[in-house]
C-alpha cells in the first residue's frame, strides 16, 4: 500500500525562514476544500488504497476539525483507507485549543505532529513564530491528553545564538512531555525568505558549520541516551513502531499521491508536481483538469540516484539484497572504490546485508550522495 498526502496551504502568518507554498488569506478554504474533494474524483484511478494519510502544509491545524473528518471520509470512499492507517496532522500551538485537538483525535487523526520548533522565546521570536514558549508548552499538554496513538514534536537548532546548553535544555523540555516522535532540523536560510534577506542585509551572523555539526552529534548522542531510535536524518522515535510510516514510504520508493496546491506525487508512472498557486489550482481542477504543473518519468539512473538519497537518510541504509533484486546489478560493483573511501574516512560503514552512513557520514549526506552519483554519469 501506499501514502496519500493532502498540502494544506494556509498559514495565519508566513515564518521568517519558510520557504515552503502557503497563503495568509484563509477566505478560500472552502473553495479549497471543495475542490480538494474534486481532485479526489479527478484521481480515482490513480492511485490506492492507502495505509497512511499525512495533512501537511502551510498550517493544516486551520481547517475546522470537521473538515478534517469530511476529507478522511471523502479519501475513504474515492481511494480507500486502511482500518489501521496512520493518518497525520501537522499542527501549529499558535492555531489550536484543547478542544481542537480533542476534535481532531475523533476526527479520524491519530497521529499528531506539533510545529514546537522551540520553547525559547527569543528563538521562536527570531525564526517568526506566531506562538509563544508558553503556547507550545499547552499545546504539548493538550496533545499528550487528547489521545492521539503518537504525538510528535518539530524542533529547529542550529539557530544563532544557541548554545549547546540552551539546546539541550530544550530537548529535556520538550521530553519531559513525553512524546514519541522527534524531527530535529537543522535550521536553513534560503536567500528567498525575510531571514535570508536580513543575513545579506549583515543583521545577523549565521552558526558557523563546525558547530551547527557537533549539534547535529550531540543531538543524535542524547536523544539515543534517552531512549529514542535515530532512524533518520532528522528524526527520532521512541522505538521503531514510533517511526513516521508515511515518512519511510517516502523513503522505501512506496506509492504516495500528494493532493492540493505544491504536492508531489510518485505513482507506478513516475513523479508527479502540482501547480503551487491557489488561485492556478482552483481554476483548474474547477474545469474538470488535473492541476498539474510537470510531471517526469524516471529512467533507471534516477531511479538509482533517488535509492542513494532516500536509502542513506536513513540510519538502516541501503539493502544489499534489495538493492541487486531491483537494478540487477551488485552495490559495490558500481560503488566500490567511492564507498571503500567513504569507509576509510569514517563517513559509511557496510555489513554483510547492508549499506549505511555513519552519523558523520549522516552529516554530509549530501556530498556523500553527490560523490557516488557522478559514478553514474
Ligand atoms: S507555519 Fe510552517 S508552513 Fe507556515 S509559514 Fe511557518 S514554517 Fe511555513
Amino acid at each position: 500500500m501506499g501514502g496519500l498526502y493532502i498540502h494544506v496551504p494556509f498559514c495565519r502568518k508566513k515564518c521568517r525562514y519558510c520557504d515552503f507554498y502557503s497563503v495568509t488569506d484563509d477566505s478560500a478554504i472552502p473553495a479549497y476544500i471543495k475542490a480538494l474533494k474534486r481532485e479526489m474524483q479527478i484521481r480515482e484511478w490513480d492511485a490506492g488504497p492507502f495505509d497512511t494519510v499525512f495533512f501537511g502544509g502551510g498550517t493544516p491545524s486551520v481547517l475546522p476539525p470537521g473538515r478534517v473528518a469530511e476529507i478522511l471520509e471523502r479519501a475513504s470512499l474515492i481511494f480507500g483507507i486502511a482500518p489501521d492507517a496512520e493518518v497525520t496532522l501537522e499542527a501549529n500551538p499558535g492555531t489550536v485549543s484543547q478542544n481542537d485537538l480533542e476534535a481532531f483525535q475523533q476526527a479520524g487523526v491519530n497521529r499528531i505532529s506539533l510545529g514546537v520548533q522551540s520553547l525559547d522565546d527569543q528563538t521562536l521570536q527570531f525564526l517568526g513564530r506566531i506562538h509563544s514558549a508558553f503556547e507550545a508548552r499547552l499545546a504539548l499538554d493538550w496533545a499528550m491528553e487528547a489521545g492521539f496513538d503518537s504525538v510528535g514534536c518539530d524542533l529547529i537548532y542550529g539557530v544563532p545564538g544557541q548554545t549547546r546548553e540552551s539546546w539541550t535544555k530544550d530537548l529535556e523540555d520538550v521530553l519531559a512531555y513525553g512524546p514519541d516522535h522527534l524531527s530535529c532540523y537543522i535550521l536553513t536560510i534560503e536567500e528567498s525568505t525575510p531571514l535570508g534577506r536580513a543575513l545579506e542585509r549583515g543583521e545577523f551572523s549565521p552558526m558557523d558549520e563546525g558547530r551547527v555539526g557537533e549539534l547535529f552529534l550531540h543531538t543524535s548522542d542524547f536523544l539515543e541516551s534517552k531512549g529514542f531510535l535515530h532512524y533518520e536524518i532528522s528524526n527520532f522515535a521512541r522505538g521503531r513502531e514510533k517511526a513516521c510510516r508515511h515518512n519511510l514510504h517516502y523513503w522505501n520508493h512506496a506509492p504516495y499521491l500528494g493532493l492540493g496546491p505544491a504536492a508531489h506525487s510518485f505513482l507506478e508512472i513516475g513523479r508527479q508536481w502540482n501547480v503551487s498557486d491557489l488561485e492556478i489550482y482552483l481554476a483548474m481542477v474547477n474545469a474538470g483538469r488535473m492541476p498539474m504543473e510537470e510531471s517526469e518519468i524516471l529512467t533507471e539512473e534516477q531511479h538509482m540516484l533517488e535509492w542513494l538519497y532516500t536509502g542513506l537518510r536513513q540510519a538502516k541504509g541501503i539493502d544489499a539484497g534489495e538493492f541487486l533484486r531491483r537494478f540487477d546489478k551488485a552495490f559495490l560493483d558500481i560503488f566500490g572504490p567511492d564507498w571503500k573511501r567513504l569507509q576509510d574516512e569514517g563517513l559509511a560503514r557496510e555489513s554483510s546485508q547492508s549499506f549505511a552512513l555513519t552519523k558523520k557520514g549522516m552529516l554530509f549526506s549530501d556530498g556523500v550522495c553527490q560523490l557516488l552519483a557522478n559514478r553514474l554519469e
